[in-house]
């Protein structure tokens, strides 16, 4: 029996009670003869709270300090559940994300990890300890400050564990019982996938899908460590994020593995813009020297009256502002007439490695759409992935509609929520 991490989120370790059955199910796993480290994140909303009472102080809070107020709710619950874990008659200790040797660059609020050096994790384990790790936190190489890895950067921390010690298996406990086929909460009739590619999942993680981070898919995949999502509520087999199908989990492929779909992100468009050589070019040099990242973008065909185009794109909606005051700034440079901003929109990505040999899959999520009277703004592809933008009051009735068409739905209403507010 080898070495396991488990991770557990905000939702599992909500209030005392959950502590206590995470409790149990950690002990359970130690008295199945494997080492364990259990990666944990704050307790139920702390995070939002904390972030609410930085904003009540500050409106911009300093990054470095924010990082400090932030890492508190993960070294509560892990604190909580080295008690809980002791009180059940076995030896746990816990460690911040410095003291298990997550190290990263200084990036505050989203650092990246560099390098991960567990020696008193090993330690630990050696003297027959459960290790408990605060998720979502490290310290950077340079100045020791202490760091966070973004929103939801627990998952990351626990791959990075689980590759620097070599896991068989990197656990991530959630609300739900796996990935699903579309997000349970809009479809009922989401199926549990038993096993995903590291590339699908990568694609339905980058169009929204949030049961898994894609830093912590692509890690994952970087490392070769299998993922086994499953729920801390029950006990069923989740879904395994993996190369191959291994023992249990063999297969087939399906050829499409889910629809995502993402009502975070806003669309601009420039209006009016010199169909010449150059404009594109010195529009996205605006918004990538802004340091914004865009998903998707259409020009239109120019219209040889005028010799004048509309070109837009998606990028996040948090990021709205910014692009727009980089895109005045740079106006005159350009030489446009003006800008659009429409952060009603919604984005559906149908994903599956199957796509690339079977014909048809276009023609059918088109039709799923018309069908359901949804109008399709902005369209684009990759090899494995069809993505589109629709109104926002769409989105959850076109998921539905592409979810039936693709014979996705499941017999039955099986796809339970157990927790989380959902914030
Ligand atoms: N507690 C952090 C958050 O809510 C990290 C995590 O949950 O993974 O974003
Ligand atoms: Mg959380």
């Amino acid at each position: 029996m080898g070495l396991v991490v488990q991770k557990y989120g905000g939702s599992s370790v909500a209030d005392a009670e959950g502590i206590k059955r995470v409790a149990k199910r950690i002990v359970d796993a130690k008295k199945n003869g494997h080492q364990v480290v259990v990666v944990v994140s704050a307790m139920g909303d702390t995070t939002d709270e904390l972030i609410d009472l930085a904003e009540q102080v500050s409106p911009i809070p300093a990054g470095r300090e924010f990082d400090m107020l932030l890492t508190a709710g993960e070294r509560i619950s892990m604190a909580l559940l080295a008690m809980a874990i002791k009180n059940l008659g076995h030896e746990a200790q816990s460690f911040t994300g410095s003291q298990a040797g997550v190290i990263t660059d200084s990036v505050h609020n989203k650092a990246r990890i560099i390098d991960v050096t567990p020696g008193r994790i090993r330690t630990a384990l050696d003297e027959g300890n459960i290790a408990i790790v605060a998720g979502f936190q490290g310290v950077s190489q340079d100045k020791k400050d202490i760091t966070t890895l973004g929103r939801g950067g627990s998952d990351t921390t626990a791959v990075a564990l689980a590759a620097a010690l070599d896991a068989e298996v990197c656990e991530i406990y959630t609300d739900v019982d796996g990935v699903f086929t579309a997000d349970p909460r809009v479809v009922k009739k989401a199926k549990k996938i038993d096993w995903i590619s590291f590339e699908d999942m990568l694609e339905l993680a980058a169009s929204g899908s949030k049961v898994l981070l894609h830093r912590c898919v692509e890690y994952a995949r970087r490392y070769n460590i299998p993922i086994h999502v499953r729920s801390s509520f029950s006990g069923l087999q989740g879904t395994w994020v993996s190369n191959e199908p291994q023992g249990a989990q063999k297969v087939e492929q399906a050829i499409i593995s889910g629809v995502a779909h993402d009502t975070s992100e806003a669309k601009i468009t420039v209006v009016g813009v010199p169909d010449k050589p150059g404009e594109a070019a010195a529009i996205f040099r605006a918004v990538a020297d802004a340091e914004i990242n865009i998903d998707m973008i259409v020009q239109n065909v120019s219209a040889a009256s005028t010799g004048l185009t509309d070109i837009s794109f998606t990028l996040p909606k948090a990021e709205g502002r910014k692009a727009i005051d980089a895109l005045e700034k740079a106006k005159g440079a350009i030489g446009f007439d003006s800008l659009r901003y429409d952060d009603q929109i919604g984005k559906i990505s149908l994903v599956g490695a199957g796509m690339k040999t079977n014909p048809g899959v276009t023609a059918d999520f088109f039709k799923a759409l018309s069908d359901a009277g949804v109008n399709i703004e902005l369209i684009s592809t990759s090899e494995i992935r069809i993505s589109v933008v629709t109104r926002a009051d769409d989105v959850n009735e076109a998921v539905r509609a592409v979810h039936s068409a693709f014979g996705l739905d499941s017999d039955s209403d099986e796809a339970v929520v157990y927790g989380g507010t959902g914030r």
